[in-house]
Order: C-alpha cells, then structure tokens, then sequence
C-alpha cells in the first residue's frame, strides 16, 4: 500500500514539475529583454529538470542554449540557417554556441 502511495505522489510531482518548466520557460521568452532574469529562469528549468528527473520536451530542449542557459529566440538570441545537409543550425548571439538539429532522422530517403 505504502509503496503505491508512494509512487502517486512522485507522478504527482513529476507532473506539477512538468507544468512548471512550461510556464517558466514561457516566462523566459517574455523576460528575453533582461537577460540574466531569462537566464535565471532557465537554469530553474534545469534545475527542476534534474531534481524531479522530468526529460525536457524537444521544443524547450532545442531551444535552450547548451552554454550559456539563454532561451534562443530567432532574430532576437539566434541565427538561423538552414544547410543543404538537411540540419537547422543555431548560434547563440551571447556566446556563439553553435546547435544542429536535425530535420529528418532517417538518411537516403
Ligand atoms: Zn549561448
């Protein structure tokens, strides 16, 4: 009994966890005019991340730099550019961090 209570509360957690990475980064992108508040707010992101052991959705995780914890913004923190490769490169604006992501997973189709 105990170990199943146990168990709801960390699903609980991990939820309440997962709702507030998304709000916090949210809150980043509206804050990118103060840097270090946008920064701040993305290290919590990490934080909560790491503490709860909640994976970051693929649409914060792109768009957070690896370096520096700025939220990448396009026009704004980044540049982007779209190689022939079939890859979207980010660079981070502060530190010049570059990011690959790739369009397709599968190669030779
Ligand atoms: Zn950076």
């Amino acid at each position: 009994m105990r170990n199943s209570l146990i168990k709801k509360e960390k699903t609980l957690a991990k939820s309440i966890a997962y709702n507030r990475i998304k709000i916090l980064f949210l809150l980043s992108i509206k804050n990118i005019d103060d840097l270090n508040y946008s920064i701040y707010l993305v290290k919590q992101i990490k934080k909560l991340s790491t503490h709860y052991k909640v994976k970051l959705p693929p649409e914060i995780k792109n768009k957070i730099c690896k370096k520096c914890n700025l939220p990448l913004i396009p026009g704004k923190t980044t540049s982007i550019r779209i190689s022939k490769e079939g890859f979207i490169l980010y660079t981070c604006l502060n530190c010049g961090t570059k990011k690959r992501i790739f369009l397709n997973k599968k190669k030779d189709l």
